[in-house]
């Protein structure tokens, strides 16, 4: 006897077809939760939300990232 769960059928052309018709709309949904971007309150670029912007260094109207100095990107918090 098999120790692991056995189909007892084959499983058509169609029902897996439906199985995996929803795939790539969840695949999408998951994409775009991912590639999902604000401008940037200082330079309107591109930005994830909740992050730094990457190009200006800002988060919530101030500076968060010092990126001229590149070996330390993290700056401690500035009282502004
Ligand atoms: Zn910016």
């Amino acid at each position: 006897m098999a120790k692991h769960p056995v189909p007892k059928r084959r499983a058509s052309a169609t029902r897996g077809g439906r199985r995996y018709s929803t795939w790539k709309s969840k695949e999408l949904k998951r994409l775009a939760k991912i590639s999902k971007t604000v401008p940037c309150t200082k330079c309107k670029s591109p930005r994830r939300p909740h992050t730094a912007c990457p190009v200006c260094g800002y988060y919530r109207g101030r500076v968060v990232v010092d990126l001229a100095a590149k070996d330390t990107k993290k700056v401690s918090k500035v009282k502004a």
